[in-house]
C-alpha cells in the first residue's frame, strides 16, 4: 500500500472545473487564464532568441539582463532596490517560487499563518515540509484582516506568514494600513513574510499595489513572488520570479537549483527585451478595469450580489437568498445546466466555510463576457 504524503488532497478545483466545462461545452469562467492571445511581438522575440542560439541552460538564478531589468522596474515602482546578483531569482511560475520558498524556509514543526480563503498551493507545501498551517478566516463580503486577532496567532513557533495581494479568489487588496499593521507584528521577530503578488499589475480604481517592496522593514524579511504569465497573458509559459534579502534568497537557491535548476532560456531573453517598454505592463490596470466594468455591467441586473473586484481578474458573486445548495454543488450544477463554469470559494477554506460565493474570471473577450452575462442574468 502507498502511504500518501497528502492523504486529503485530490485534483485541484481548477483542473476539475476546466475539465467539466470542456466536457459539457460550458463558458469557462472557472480556472483563471486569459481567453485572448498574448502579444505576438513577444512570441517573435522568443523565436529571435532561439535563432540566435540562446538554447542552453540559463544561469541558475536567471538571465542577467532580465534580473537587471526587474531590479530597475521594482526600484522605480515600489522603491526597494534588490541586488541583481543575489536577491532576484527567475522561477518556473509563481507556484514553483512559492513551493521552493516554503521548502527552503519552513522546518518540521514550524507554524505558518495562512489567510483563508487561501490560494490552493500554500497549505500542501507547508504540510509536505512538516509545517503546521495556522488559519485566519477572512469573511465575505469585505474579507478584512483584524490584525489584533492575527497577532494572537503569533508565537515562538511562527516561522512564516503568507499574504496575497491582490487576493485570489476574493479580488480584494491589502491597504497601506494593513501593511503597516503587519510590519508592527513581525518587526523584531525572525518571522518571514511570503508575499504572493502575482496580480501586482491588476489593481483597479486608481489604487496602488501594496507590495512588501514599498516597506523597507517588511522587505528585509519578505520573499515576494511575481508572475509573467498574469502580466503578459501567457500563463502556459509558467514563468515567474521571486525577490528577497540575500540571506533568504541563498536558502531559496539551494533548493531551487535541485528543483528546476534553471528556467527557459530564450523566454527569459525575450522578456528582457519586451519589458524595455514599460507600457507593456503599465497599461494593464486600465485594460483589466475595462473588462471588470464590462462584466459588472453585464450582470448588474442579475440576482447575484457583489462588490466590484479591487484587483486580480476575478469577480466574486454571492448567491445568498437565491439557492440553498453548497457552493461546490452549485458550481457543478451551473456548469452542467446553465453552461457556465466558476470556482466555488469554500474550497479555499480549511473548514470548507460555505458563504455561498462563486469566483468568476473576467479575463475574457467581450463576446464571451456578454455570453456569460446573458447566462448569469437568467439564473
Ligand atoms: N491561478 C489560477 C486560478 O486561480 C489557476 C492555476 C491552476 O490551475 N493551478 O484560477
Amino acid at each position: 500500500m502507498i502511504l500518501s504524503k497528502l492523504p486529503n488532497v485530490g485534483t485541484t478545483i481548477f483542473t476539475t472545473m476546466s475539465k467539466l466545462a470542456t466536457e459539457v461545452g460550458a463558458v469557462n469562467l472557472g480556472q483563471g487564464f486569459p481567453g485572448f492571445a498574448m502579444d505576438m511581438q513577444l512570441g517573435k522575440l522568443v523565436e529571435h532568441h532561439i535563432n540566435k542560439g540562446h538554447n542552453q541552460y540559463a544561469p541558475m538564478p536567471g538571465v542577467l539582463e532580465l534580473r537587471q531589468l526587474l531590479a530597475a522596474k521594482i526600484k522605480k515602482m515600489y522603491g526597494h532596490e534588490y541586488a541583481v546578483a543575489d536577491e532576484i531569482t527567475i522561477t518556473a511560475g509563481g507556484t514553483q517560487a512559492i513551493y521552493t520558498a516554503i521548502t527552503a524556509l519552513v522546518h518540521e514543526g514550524d507554524e505558518v499563518i495562512l489567510f483563508a480563503p487561501a490560494y490552493d498551493c500554500y497549505a500542501p507545501a507547508v504540510e509536505l515540509n512538516g509545517g503546521k498551517c495556522v488559519w485566519y478566516n477572512l469573511q465575505y463580503p469585505e474579507y478584512k484582516v483584524n490584525w489584533e486577532q492575527v497577532k494572537k496567532l503569533v508565537n515562538h513557533r511562527t516561522r512564516m506568514i503568507v499574504i496575497n495581494t491582490p487576493h485570489n479568489p476574493t479580488g480584494t487588496c491589502l491597504s497601506s494600513n494593513d501593511m503597516r499593521e503587519l510590519e508592527k507584528i513581525v518587526s523584531g521577530t525572525d518571522i518571514i513574510i511570503l508575499s504572493d503578488e502575482v496580480y501586482e499589475h491588476i489593481v483597479f480604481d486608481g489604487q496602488q499595489h501594496q507590495s512588501v517592496a514599498r516597506y523597507p522593514k517588511l522587505a528585509a524579511q519578505s520573499m515576494a513572488v511575481y508572475s509573467f504569465g498574469k502580466t503578459f497573458h501567457n500563463t502556459g509559459w509558467k514563468m515567474g520570479y521571486i525577490c528577497g534579502p540575500a540571506e533568504l534568497m541563498n536558502e531559496f537557491r539551494k533548493v531551487h537549483q535541485f528543483n528546476v535548476f534553471s528556467c527557459n532560456t530564450p523566454v527569459q531573453y525575450a522578456l528582457a527585451d519586451y519589458m524595455q517598454d514599460e507600457n507593456k505592463y503599465l497599461a494593464l490596470p486600465k485594460f483589466y478595469e475595462e473588462k471588470r466594468n464590462h462584466f459588472l455591467n453585464e450582470i448588474k441586473n442579475s440576482r447575484f450580489k457583489f462588490s466590484p473586484s479591487a484587483g486580480t481578474y476575478f469577480q466574486s458573486l454571492c448567491y445568498q437568498g437565491m439557492f440553498e445548495e453548497k457552493d461546490t454543488d452549485l458550481a457543478i450544477r451551473l456548469t452542467k445546466e446553465f453552461k457556465i463554469a466558476s470556482i466555488p470559494c469554500s474550497v479555499f477554506y480549511p473548514d470548507q466555510l460555505d458563504e455561498k460565493v462563486l469566483r468568476f474570471c473576467f479575463a475574457k473577450d467581450e463576446e464571451v463576457l456578454a455570453q456569460a452575462g446573458s447566462i448569469l442574468r437568467n439564473i
